[in-house]
């Protein structure tokens, strides 16, 4: 009885920017009696069905994303003579689709971290069950991957995750949903024992794959100060005090390992936590920006951030403190109008971003957008090939529509068509080597070019663009371009690097308790 890991996807590049985590999370998770599993993660090579048996296990993660290819990899497996398990997202969202068109025996709902090891055991003893509720699991049992089992010199960054969690809630994500708004934080002693392993392999570059770096922000503090809620108040300072210890103790690994993150814009106004960043070599963060307008930024529940030149200014404080900007745009919103495009585009370049996205408002299955949206169609729901327009990740990638949800004033062509300007004009060789300035020689400079122009085929082959020609040709480019970039970012391999040890860590617990002086 073999277990196999697949992470399904339609394009393979041969090589992909970061490890998909949840592959060794379970791989960890896999109690050792059933053996080392076998990972095939798809963005690198398809699944080839010959290495499933009769008998062996068959475990597949789907997000909305990946959800079709996921059903047809279940019909392989299932037709080989697999147990076929589902798990992810899309999985606990929808289980009886999943039961019904992925071929599934199983579906794995929350987390996988102690439910998928419950149903190997269950499956080997012939009593498994159809769904089992994996829940949310404390952080002290969160699965520390299997970097042992990565596949050399096929991935350019290795992923860590910190914190799960969010207590946002905009309304066209549904990781506050699904992971919950409480911040789950692991121990800064596993986050360390991970990175080491990553670098001991010659991984420099680690994503904390979080949700949510910056899980208490000083507004959370100073409200809980002002309502007098000293138990609250504890627990948030202890959350905070464990994100200085961590970026502390993270300061202390070897010089040339550098993080990215993603984080509210709000840690703007705690340049302390900035200042750790930095010390920490978190040199990068994604900053869901969203809306340049008031009401854009309303409409998604996420008022919190600002508009204008208030925006430009905040912006710019990440970059003052050492922390390189992903700015994360969303075109689409009925608040947008046509000048909407050229206002984010002047704000992306004013604001001193060092990369920025701009994606279309699409309703991901799980959100709030997505039930209003659900619920507008009433009993009148459009298809296509057959398929209900609300369940579109049934309908084959070529003929899905790019747009979903209609804009009040513009047509769908001509949102996609001033998207793809934006992502153009912002990756045009003249604004990327004119923003390659942010890094110190040459060499580093070309690198960021190469890097900027891999980012922008990758999404340009999977995000906008409509014409199979054009998404080909980013196709090809992203292959050519992935394998230089992913030498660049890998160092010499160094097997013998340490944990930092334990004296380091309450020098690290001294620092984080000096920098922690937000409540008197
Ligand atoms: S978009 Fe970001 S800030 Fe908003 S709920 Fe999701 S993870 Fe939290």
């Amino acid at each position: 009885m073999k277990i196999h890991l697949v992470n399904p996807s339609d394009s393979a590049f041969g090589t992909a920017v970061i490890t998909p985590r949840w592959l060794f999370v379970l791989a960890a998770a896999t109690p050792a009696e059933f053996g080392d599993p076998e990972i095939c993660d798809e963005t690198l090579q398809q699944l080839d069905p010959a290495r499933i048996g009769a008998g062996d296990v068959v475990g597949i993660g789907i997000h909305t994303g990946n959800t079709l290819r996921g059903y047809e990899v279940g019909r392989i497996a299932r037709e080989r003579g697999a147990h076929v398990v589902f798990g992810g997202i899309h999985a606990s969202l929808y289980p009886q689709e999943v039961l019904e068109l992925g071929h599934a025996h199983t579906v794995v709902k929350g987390d996988g971290d102690l439910a998928w090891g419950q149903a190997l055991h269950d499956i080997r003893r012939g009593v498994a069950r159809e769904i089992y509720e994996g829940g949310r699991v404390d952080p002290e049992q969160f699965k520390a991957a299997r970097w042992d089992l990565l596949p050399p010199n096929k991935y350019m960054w290795g992923s860590v995750q910190t914190v799960r969690g969010c207590a946002k809630h905009c309304s066209f994500c549904s990781v506050w949903r699904t992971d919950g708004q409480k911040p789950r934080q692991r121990s800064s002693d596993v986050v360390i024992e991970e990175a080491v392993a990553l670098r001991r392999l010659g991984y420099r570059f680690i994503a904390l794959a979080d949700d949510n770096f910056y899980p208490v922000t000083l507004t959370d503090l100073k409200n809980a100060e002002r309502q007098g809620n000293r138990e609250k108040l504890s627990q948030l300072n202890a959350i905070r005090a464990e994100r200085f210890e961590l970026m502390a103790r993270l300061a202390e690994l070897p010089q040339d390992v550098t993080f990215f993150t993603q984080i509210t814009m709000e840690a703007a106004e705690d340049t302390e936590f900035l200042d750790a960043m930095r010390r920490a070599r978190i040199r990068g963060a994604l900053v869901g920006i969203e809306a340049v307008t008031a009401e854009g930024l309303k409409s998604v529940y996420k008022d919190f951030n600002l508009v204008g030149e208030s925006l430009i200014e905040r912006l710019k404080v990440f970059q003052k403190h050492g922390v390189h900007v992903l700015g994360s745009f969303i075109f689409g919103l009925s608040t947008d109008r046509p000048d909407t495009f050229d206002a984010t585009l002047e704000l992306a370049h004013r604001s001193g971003l060092t990369f920025a996205q701009f994606v279309m408002l699409t309703p991901f299955a799980g959100t709030v957008d997505f039930e209003k949206w659900e619920k507008a169609f009433g009993q009148d729901i459009p298809q296509v090939e057959g398929k209900p327009i609300t369940r579109y990740w049934l309908i084959p990638p070529d003929k899905r529509p790019k747009m979903f949800m209609p804009h009040p004033t513009m047509s769908s062509e001509e949102m996609r068509q001033r998207t793809q300007y934006v992502w153009d004009r912002f990756y045009s060789f003249a604004a990327v080597w004119k923003r390659s300035r942010c890094t110190p020689h040459l060499r580093s400079r070309l690198a960021f070019v190469f890097i900027s122009k891999l980012y922008r085929q990758m999404y340009a082959s999977t995000g906008i663009a409509t014409d199979s020609a054009r998404r080909s040709r980013a196709n090809r480019w992203a292959r050519w371009l992935a394998v230089p970039c992913r030498k660049l970012f890998h160092g010499a391999p160094m097997p013998a690097l340490q944990v930092p040890p334990r004296h380091e860590r309450e020098r690290a617990l001294a620092a984080a308790a000096g920098a922690f002086s937000v409540i008197p």
